[in-house]
């Protein structure tokens, strides 16, 4: 069965290097599922096209559009178990859920991202370093494959496939359904501390010394501060708040949240705004504003999602777009760090956005991105030898042992992943099992060569 096919400009949320692709966008289990059985093309699953690179660009075969399938199959209010298909948003999810007591286990810092998009990512979020990552809430999935058809995995029903799904950008097949656990709370807010940390090593010792008091914990550093100031951050860390502690006025309704309006930006920027100056500026006037506070009661949107509230804000990077860079150090590659942030401070080039955590234990998920160590994040305007500028990053992560993100990338070279990622190898094994014809496919994987 053919589903309509409709030819697009693709890219990832960094509108690096957009392509026009041949996408479906199903709406119907039945009608997927026909068209799946019968369909001969390459294909990658897209959700709501977060992932900042290439994961869900397919240039040479199909993009399936999975927005439609969106359907909210069961919830259980004893045990908190939502049973959806995979292209519910997380934003559905804390629409329909948090009036009725239930926020998501693990949230990426956007809430526009869909169920199966955050598994094929195995996304993590501010609690990393007590909770882990998405997929370790996932309870079971059912997934289309190309080889043995629709399959049930879970972390004991063939859980080397849904290991190799968590983190497996799409490659392992489609994800249909998901049962997630959701998690109980009292109240639609977050008790926030926020501290200013001088340096990169106050904000770390800080991150370390109190992470265990808190659930959800996050730096916003200033990656233009230089020399005894490097790596100066706003350390934002918070728990849960139980609603007969929250402000009267809040009180008698907890899981409502405060209207908010939205904006848009309609246009692209042109792109010299966002330069060294302005976000030299920006990042100074955000560090002197943001003073040590306690207690502060923030709802959970203005906590988790503070870009969500300007739509298309990519589009501030003018046409040429940006790249994320998310690079992951071992713990005992501090060194590392401060040198990562010493070459961007020193090239010129001014990231909008940097952003430190700390993760946890890894999880079993083969191409998962977090392991235990810090994680920097951060915006680079697409410009004048990028890619030459992320190449020498890319071999200073290597150097200290660290890793790139998948969900992230739209530059590294296929040696660089290989070196980081050394479950690598047994992935490719499982997939060959599963798509031995390489029915499933992306820009990333072609690019990175993830199938060897
Ligand atoms: C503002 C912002 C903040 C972010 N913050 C974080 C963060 O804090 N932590 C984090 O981990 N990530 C973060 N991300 C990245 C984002 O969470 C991930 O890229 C996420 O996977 C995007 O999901 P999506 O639904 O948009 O899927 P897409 O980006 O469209 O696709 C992501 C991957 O999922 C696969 N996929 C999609 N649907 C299916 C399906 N049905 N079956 C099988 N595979 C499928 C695709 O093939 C692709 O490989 C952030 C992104 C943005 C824009």
């Amino acid at each position: 069965m053919t589903l309509p096919t409709a030819q697009t400009p693709i890219a990832g949320w960094g509108r690096y290097n957009p392509v026009v692709c041949s996408c479906v966008r199903p709406e119907r289990s039945n009608a997927l599922a026909a068209f799946l059985e019968t369909n001969g093309e390459p294909l990658v699953a897209r959700g709501l096209g977060r992932s900042y690179g290439d994961a869900s660009v397919n240039q040479e075969g199909l993009v399936v559009d999975f927005t439609r399938m969106n359907r909210i199959r069961a919830f259980d209010p004893e045990t908190g178990v939502l049973e959806c298909e995979g292209g519910v948003s997380l934003a559905d999810i804390l629409t329909v859920f948090v009036p009725r007591g239930f926020f998501l286990p693990v949230t990426p810092g956007t809430k526009y991202v869909t169920v199966a998009g955050a598994i094929a990512n195995d996304v993590h979020g501010k609690n990393h370093h007590c909770d882990g990552s998405f997929a370790q809430f996932v309870d079971s999935i059912e997934l289309w494959t190309p080889a043995r058809g629709v399959l049930t995995c879970s972390p004991t029903e063939n859980a080397d496939i849904f290991w190799a799904t968590a983190g497996g950008v799409g490659l392992t097949g489609v994800i249909l359904t998901a049962r997630l656990r959701l998690l109980s709370i009292d109240s639609a807010y977050v008790r926030v501390d926020y501290q200013r940390c001088a340096n990169l090593d106050a904000t770390l010792d800080a991150m370390a010394a109190s992470d265990q008091y808190y659930r959800y914990s996050v730096a916003w550093v200033d990656c233009l501060a230089q020399n005894a100031s490097l790596g100066r951050s706003v350390l934002m860390r918070g728990n849960h708040t139980l609603a007969n502690t929250l402000p009267e006025s809040k009180a008698s309704t907890p899981y409502r949240l405060p209207r908010r309006p939205g904006l848009t930006i309609p246009v692209d920027f042109p792109g010299c705004v966002l330069n060294h100056y302005s976000v030299k500026a920006f990042n100074t006037l955000f560090y002197a504003k943001n003073r040590d506070a306690r207690d502060v009661v923030v709802d959970y949107d203005k906590y988790f999602y503070p870009l969500d509230g300007i739509h298309q804000w990519n589009r501030m990077y003018g046409r040429k777009g940006f790249i994320q860079y998310q690079a992951t150090f071992p713990l005992e590659s501090r060194e590392g760090l401060v040198k990562l942030l010493e070459r961007l401070a020193g090239s010129g080039r001014a990231s909008f956005l940097a952003v430190l955590k700390c993760f946890g234990a890894a999880s079993p998920g083969l191409l998962s991105h977090p392991m235990p160590g810090y994680t920097l994040t951060l915006d680079i305007p697409n410009g004048l030898g990028l890619t030459a500028f992320v190449a020498s990053l890319d071999r200073l992560l290597l150097e200290y042992g660290g890793r790139l993100y998948l969900a992230k990338d739209a530059l590294a070279r296929p040696e660089a992943i290989e070196a980081m990622y050394p479950n690598l190898k047994t992935f490719r094994e499982i997939r060959a099992k599963l798509d031995p014809n390489r029915l499933l496919a992306s820009n990333l994987s072609r690019r990175l060569r993830l199938d060897g």
